[in-house]
């Protein structure tokens, strides 16, 4: 975006950003801040604080926080461009004009569409109206694709011969030198011809080009994409996101297949948040996009040693962006499309795919026999490996412990062998880079798929260790667990609170690292120690404020508490270090 930095850096200057977020939230001011109640989570006592003098903001309650383009990017739900505009025309700064020629490619790309979108009807028409369409339907006989299917994803038919499209684009008063741009006709000619169809539409639903399959059985180039145009980049699109999107944000996750047709099938299958990309790798830009819909994607990709190399670079590039990734396990069948077909049930293997790192590993040592010294040696230089590509510390250590297990060898053991340093012990982080969980937050999902913890967890924190939110959701599972364990939980969860319910399915779905009593004593050990810290914070906050009024009384009352809370924060650090030793 041309003289984007500049324009954003004169708004900087000229916005307030206390200002702006004051139309939204009552806002009082305490010493050099202001504060008030969370615009964007549920609470009572204020933990949303404004500094004027850094511009900044942030949510101790959510941990959200930012600058006054995240805020208004949050607030308005708009995307980035959205709020720069909205801040620029507040602020009287100049958006710079578009670049020369800019405008020229826009309605260059306005016009892309428009033709892509007449061929794509043109070439439905052909594959269920024509004769020449039949060896389409024949192809989509074959691969069991249902007519319902075929024109939910607007599957057409190419015509042999090079002259059909242009034809018809003219007949309708279509420059051609326009169809050359968008890809449809090269040199004189239609560029695709005697091929099955398949529309290739952004998230929005526009046809942004298309994929060509050979139907004649002799052409070496199976697949045929069209070009980048000024309409499409490859790179940028994901195959049905417009026709999954819905269904994305239903299940909570999508699913990514290999290819166009392994979609096509398994929306057929009522797998319908399937996508794919479009014949590459996936992308950084496939990734940003896909995170505006979800923030779990489920990999279904070929069994074979490619659709491996492919899953693991999809991890790696999804773990980057801070979209977490699970593996489903196809069994014997070599695709989705096989799988689906032999009456694999998807729920099931969805529910039981296991999270990025663990599949990683597991087939990282799968094959191998570690009681055999070479074996096991191959199988830690692998494990490593895949360790050092985790960037969150305690997800790491979570996972050498793990890994350890499946090896069947001691953990210690592994740390000594020259891998990198653990956690440290305040580092529970948590397994899902793509939402931060508080430490009430992680508890809770341990007690949701194990209940048995609630008693560890009652017996050395307090429920005034929670913050509010957590502590209601924890009130409330404890008293359904009580009353009726995990199936009371699992009936009684519709009648929950929405956020509530969205962190129960997410514990389900992939299962905290950890659940042992271990880990939850190490958890309510953080949730104690934060919730006495927030305490101190708080008195030392009020102290600041008893100053500047000169009330000596209140300064001498807090002065007290102060003390005593930091030798308590002391007490409680010290005590966990002589547990450790
Ligand atoms: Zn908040």
């Amino acid at each position: 975006m041309p003289g984007g930095d500049d324009a954003k850096e004169q708004i900087r200057t000229r916005a307030d950003l206390v200002e702006i977020v004051r139309e939204h939230v009552r806002l009082r001011q305490v010493g050099g801040q202001f504060t008030g109640l969370c615009p964007f989570h549920t609470e009572k006592t204020p933990s949303f604080r404004v500094t004027p003098q850094t511009q900044t903001w942030h949510c101790f309650g959510c941990d959200r926080g930012g600058d006054i383009f995240t805020f208004v990017e949050l607030i308005e739900k708009i995307d980035f461009r959205g709020a720069l505009e909205m801040l620029a025309e507040r602020t009287g700064v100049e958006l710079v004009k578009e670049a020369p020629g800019t405008r020229e490619r826009s309605q260059l790309r306005k016009r892309i569409l428009e033709l892509n979108r007449l061929a794509a009807q043109y070439y439905e028409y052909v594959l269920h109206s024509t004769e020449v369409g039949r060896p389409g339907l024949e192809i989509l006989a074959k691969r069991g694709v249902s007519p319902e299917t075929a024109r939910r994803f607007q599957l057409g038919f190419a015509p042999p011969g090079g002259q059909s499209l242009q034809q018809f684009l003219s007949s309708r008063k279509h420059s051609l030198p326009d169809a050359d741009q968008a890809g449809l006709v090269r040199r004189g000619r239609d560029f695709f011809k005697n091929r099955l169809i398949i529309p290739i539409r952004d998230e929005r639903g526009q046809t942004v080009a298309f994929v060509g399959r050979d139907a004649t059985g002799t052409d070496d180039r199976k697949y045929v994409n069209s070009p980048d145009t000024p309409a499409f980049s490859k790179s940028r699109v994901l195959f049905a996101l417009d026709l999954a999107k819905e269904e994305i944000g239903r299940r909570g996750h999508a699913v990514l297949v290999e290819g166009q047709f392994d979609v096509i099938v398994a929306h057929q299958f009522g797998v319908a948040n399937a996508i794919a990309t479009s014949g590459t790798a996936l992308t950084e830009e496939q990734v940003k996009l896909l995170k505006r819909f979800t923030e779990e994607v489920i990999l279904a990709f070929d069994g074979d040693p490619a659709g491996k190399a492919a899953a693991y670079r999809a991890i790696e590039t999804c773990s980057a962006a801070g979209l977490r990734t699970r593996v489903a396990s196809l069994g014997e069948a070599k695709d989705p499309d096989e799988f689906l077909r032999a009456g694999g049930d998807w729920s099931l293997a969805a529910a039981a795919a296991p999270p990025e790192w663990e599949f990683w590993i597991r087939e990282t040592i799968a094959g191998l026999n570690p009681t055999r010294p070479r074996d096991l040696q191959v199988g830690l230089e692998k494990v490593y490996g895949v360790l050092l590509k985790i960037a969150e510390p305690a997800v790491r250590e979570a996972y050498r412990v793990k890994a350890a297990e499946w090896l069947g060898i001691d953990q210690r053991l592994m740390r000594r062998n020259g891998h990198p340093a653990p956690a440290q012990p305040g580092g529970l982080e948590p397994a899902r880079p793509g939402k931060k969980l508080s430490v009430g937050q992680h508890i809770l999902s341990v007690i949701a798929v194990r209940p048995e913890a609630l008693d560890r967890v009652e017996s050395s924190a307090l429920p005034d260790d929670f913050n509010e939110e957590d502590r209601r959701t924890f009130g409330l599972m404890r008293q359904t667990l009580q009353a009726g364990g995990l199936d009371a939980l699992r009936d009684r969860l519709g009648s929950f609170g929405e956020q509530e319910q969205d962190l129960i399915r997410r514990a389900w779905a992939s299962p905290p690292p950890r659940t042992d009593d271990e880990f939850v004593a190490e958890l309510t050990w953080r949730l104690r120690l934060e919730s006495l810290q927030t305490r101190l914070g708080d008195v030392r906050r009020r102290l600041g404020e008893a100053e500047q009024r000169g009330d000596r009384d209140q300064v001498a009352l807090l002065e007290m508490e102060d003390r005593r809370l930091a030798r308590e924060v002391q007490a409680f650090k010290t005590r966990k270090d002589r547990e450790r030793s």
